[in-house]
């Protein structure tokens, strides 16, 4: 590890739903896209789930969007015109993920970590080229920090 910390991107990102009706402006953000496994990801999403992560986000249709509490520890949100998903908040430290799929991201963005992979189903495969953690090695890893998850 060096103290340079993430790859981040020059220029704002600007995603945005199906409809429009929201838009997300991202700045500082992180050149690797996070991909979780877990069930409910693939509940929420139809397949796995992939975020983007920035310094400062601004957005906008905020009375578009509703928010679903999906555990105690967790917030999802979506446009309640289209449905489109848009985060994912891991509530205890406020910390949010934008749905990549929103962006017309640039290339060069590579896979941060890929999380409960042993929650993956088989009919597909990601690049394997970066960490891969089972759903109890990423819960151990939280409890390590202080998070409970019950
Ligand atoms: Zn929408
Ligand atoms: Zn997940």
């Amino acid at each position: 590890m060096t103290d340079e910390g993430p790859d981040r991107l020059a220029e704002p990102l600007v995603g945005r739903c199906l409809c429009g009706s929201v838009a997300i402006t991202l700045h500082g953000t992180e050149k690797e896209v996070d991909i979780c496994h877990c069930d409910m990801c693939q509940r929420w999403g139809g397949t796995f789930y992939a975020g983007l992560v920035g310094e400062n986000v601004s957005i906008d249709g905020e009375e578009c969007i509703s928010v679903y509490k999906s555990s105690n520890w967790a917030e999802r949100a979506f446009c309640s015109k289209c449905g489109s998903n848009l985060w994912y908040c891991f509530t205890p430290t406020g910390s949010r993920s934008f749905l990549a799929g929103l962006f017309n991201v640039p290339e060069g963005f590579g896979i941060k970590h890929q999380i409960f992979v042993d929650e993956k189903p088989d009919w597909y495969d990601l690049k394997q080229e970066c960490p891969m953690k089972t759903g109890p090695e990423i819960i151990a890893e939280a409890e390590a920090m202080g998070f409970t998850f019950d």
